[in-house]
């Protein structure tokens, strides 16, 4: 990052003896000719129905982050590329959906699935259920029921500023499952730099989940520890190298509210208005644990806002966070694209 004139991201990482290091020196090294990662945990995640990796170490520092114990601390088992490999292969053995590269996202999951297990527990869809699956794609995983889409997610910490990894791991899963597991990255955006994304490009990373934290730098760099102008201008970018796309944004009360979600959703429109958003509500965690949620009213206003921006694929999220009674839960439901 340094040497494409970006500084050092927000990435000292607690090691086991209390010191901190820089992410790229205590949770990534090279060992036998291939890179090795340090990773938390994996399976069969939901609500995104697809298979995460959640990674140690990363270059941002978020106030509200919701995986501060490994994404800010050395904490993990190394995991190498070929055996990474192997496991995108053994998850493929029990895939259920398979997906085209434009539905490479956790945004199309919910059309497909809403998790409530009805159709298995009961033998019956429940009144919401998109009702385009049969019980023979419902498995369950550790956070619930859902198909298994053949995609591998990287999650958890961030560590793009070090695109030959994300590259050869890609590069093996492809070969290792003849191009039928499909390659997303959980992003920050910091490190999607043109330089980096053709790197990533070219290992066969499918698509990307960009968490768009903020607007405006000074909020941002008070949210992350970093600059933002790598991660605007790289919506533009990874819709230039045809990657699939969607963005995260977030309702954060006292840091982004609707005034910022206005100018995300103008940088969004400017690029193509079909990009799939979710606006997720913030719930308190980490350095914002007194921090609070966003209310109802706040949700919806921003959700009105960014429809009349332009933006065509809109969702709401966390909705357990903001939505308390019946009536609120239907008036989400009754949403085009909710
Ligand atoms: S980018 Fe994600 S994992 Fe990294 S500190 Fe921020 S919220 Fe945590
Ligand atoms: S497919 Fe089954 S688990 Fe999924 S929403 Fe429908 S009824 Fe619920």
């Amino acid at each position: 990052m340094k040497q494409q004139g970006i500084p050092q991201g927000s990435c000292y990482t607690i090691t086991d003896n209390g010191t901190k290091k820089k992410a790229c020196e205590v949770t990534l090294r090279t060992k036998d000719n291939q890179y090795e990662r340090l990773i938390k945990s994996k399976h069969l995640s939901r609500p995104e129905d697809y298979y995460s990796i959640y990674q140690s170490g990363c270059n941002h520092d978020c106030l509200k982050c919701h995986s501060s114990e490994f994404s800010k601390r050395v904490n993990g088992q190394w995991i190498s590329e070929d055996e990474l490999a192997k496991i995108a292969n053994e998850y493929l053995s029990y895939v259920t959906v398979f997906e085209p590269k434009n539905r490479v996202t956790m945004w199309h999951a919910e059309d497909l699935c809403l998790h409530c297990g009805s159709c298995i527990i009961h033998g019956r869809k429940s009144k919401y259920c998109p009702g385009k699956l049969s019980t023979s794609d419902i498995v369950l995983s550790p956070q619930g029921f859902g198909p298994a889409r053949n995609i591998l997610a990287f999650t958890g910490g961030d560590l793009t500023c070090n695109p030959n990894y994300y590259a050869n791991v890609a590069s093996k899963i492809k070969e290792e499952t003849d191009g039928k597991i499909r390659v997303l990255v959980e992003s920050n955006g910091y490190a999607l730099t043109k330089k980096n994304l053709k790197t990533l490009k070219e290992g066969g990373v499918d698509s990307f989940w960009l968490d768009l934290k903020a607007y405006d730098n000074e909020i941002y760099q008070k949210l992350c520890g970093t600059p933002n102008n790598t991660v605007l201008k790289s919506v533009e970018l990874i819709v230039d190298l045809e990657f699939t796309l969607e963005i995260l944004i977030l309702y954060i009360p006292n840091y982004v509210e609707t005034d910022q979600h206005k100018q995300i959703a103008q940088l969004v429109v400017d690029v193509d208005n079909e990009i799939p958003i979710t606006l997720l509500a913030f719930f308190p965690s980490y350095k914002l644990i007194n921090n609070r949620s966003p209310t109802f009213q706040e949700m919806m206003t921003s959700y009105y806002e960014l429809k009349a921006a332009g933006l065509k694929n809109m969702r709401l999220g966390n909705l357990g966070v903001f939505a308390k009674t019946a009536e609120q839960i239907e008036q989400i439901h009754s949403l085009k694209n909710r």
